[in-house]
């Protein structure tokens, strides 16, 4: 009887092992085109908050803060751009054809203001370059 129960147990334990194992692997993760792109905007958002905050706490000068802003703005909208372009919307098969860019045609002014903090740009963003917000026209 002893014997019976000590095998049943040991059954137990390796199943139960094994049902662990399976369940820890990891999933192999997706590999996207645009992973290191989403890893860029995320460090560019992270340092235009720490650029914020020193910036608040006069670590830097206007003109050093306006400066670098600018550059990881514009770093900012290239990275987006090459986002949209590598993933383009899944919403419709009409939505997936780019418009051709159109100089005469300007953007809605509610895409570049933002909505949550009224940081103004240049050209219409998806997402605040200020405080990383969604900018929904
Ligand atoms: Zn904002």
């Amino acid at each position: 009887m002893f014997l019976v129960s000590a095998v049943f147990v040991a059954l137990a334990a390796l199943l139960f092992t094994l049902l662990i194992r399976t369940k820890d692997v990891p999933e192999p993760e997706p590999i996207s085109p645009v992973a290191h792109l989403e890893q860029r905007k995320a460090q560019i958002y992270e340092n235009l908050r720490d650029l914020q905050f020193e910036f608040r706490v006069g670590k830097l000068s206007d003109e050093d803060y306006q400066k670098t802003k600018l550059g990881l703005q514009n770093e900012l909208a290239r990275v987006l751009a090459e986002i949209d372009g590598i993933q383009p919307p899944a919403a419709s098969s009409a939505a997936s054809v780019p418009e051709p860019a159109l100089p005469s045609q300007p953007a809605p002014e509610t895409a570049k203001v933002c909505p949550h903090c009224g940081a103004k740009f240049a050209r219409p963003m998806k997402f605040c370059g200020e405080c990383g917000k969604a900018m929904v026209p």
